[in-house]
């Protein structure tokens, strides 16, 4: 029997923060094998059985999984399924788990345990740039979520070290020096939490590059070849 495997997880009260590995599903190669992207040329039967897989995992009701636009928009969810189009998802359910997909973009949550406010967020360089961070911030804080009893989650992404990018890409981020890594690098994880960070005391960092690591679908280092998508997900319990 197949079972979803962690990449690293966090607890905060009835809220539980999971980033999931690419292991432990039923996606053949070179989705293999927790693929849960429909998006990226896998058989749609076996992303279906892989969320469910994670939904269970999760021991949620129900999953509502992003729809990324690489922008930054925010939807407000109470239902399970494929979100609106956007880079963020907020809801006030329990026992809905919210799954934001990357394979080298970052992943962030935000929770509130006390409020029952949760909240996934993805950023790539175009989202750092957009400030998709502040988005879901502002979306979560009119939610009912309160900022300082917030605890924020980062997810693995790409490191500064392997995210080589072109000297132009890199100077677009002079309002957003903190992504920058050197000249030819970005770090989009420092970008993240920089604006975080300016609103939330608490944030919890899980280690991991998607590039370094056998255990993340990461794109770059897939190399002009499919690859699948893995996830940072929130849910909080409710009995
Ligand atoms: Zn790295």
């Amino acid at each position: 029997m197949s079972v979803a495997q962690i990449f690293d997880q966090v607890s905060f009260g009835s809220v539980k923060v999971i980033a999931l590995s690419r292991n432990g599903g039923l996606s053949n190669a070179p989705f293999s094998s927790l693929n849960l992207a429909d998006y990226v040329g896998d058989e749609s039967a076996a992303v279906r059985a892989n969320l469910a897989l994670v939904t269970e995992l999760a021991g949620a009701s129900g999953i509502a999984v992003m729809s990324a636009t690489h922008g930054n928009k925010v939807n407000v969810v109470s239902s399970l399924g494929l979100a609106p189009s956007g880079d963020g998802l907020v809801t006030r359910e329990g026992n809905l788990a919210l799954l934001a997909l990357s394979a080298d973009c970052v992943g962030f949550a935000l929770t509130d345990s006390v409020s029952g406010v949760i909240a996934v967020g993805h950023a790539g360089w175009r989202g750092v740039l957009a400030n998709v961070m502040q988005s879901v911030v502002d979306t979560f804080v009119l939610s009912g979520g309160k900022l300082a009893q917030t605890k924020a989650v980062i997810g693995p992404a790409i490191c500064g070290s392997c995210y080589e990018v072109p000297s132009d890409r890199v100077s677009q981020f002079s309002e957003h020096p903190a992504a920058i890594f050197d000249e030819t690098h970005l770090d989009l994880r420092a970008g993240v939490r920089s604006v975080l960070a300016k609103q939330i005391d608490s944030i919890y960092e899980f280690p991991g590059c998607t590039q370094e690591s056998e255990n993340l679908f990461s794109y770059r280092k897939a190399s002009g070849q499919p690859t699948g998508r893995g996830g940072l997900l929130v849910i909080r319990s409710s009995s």
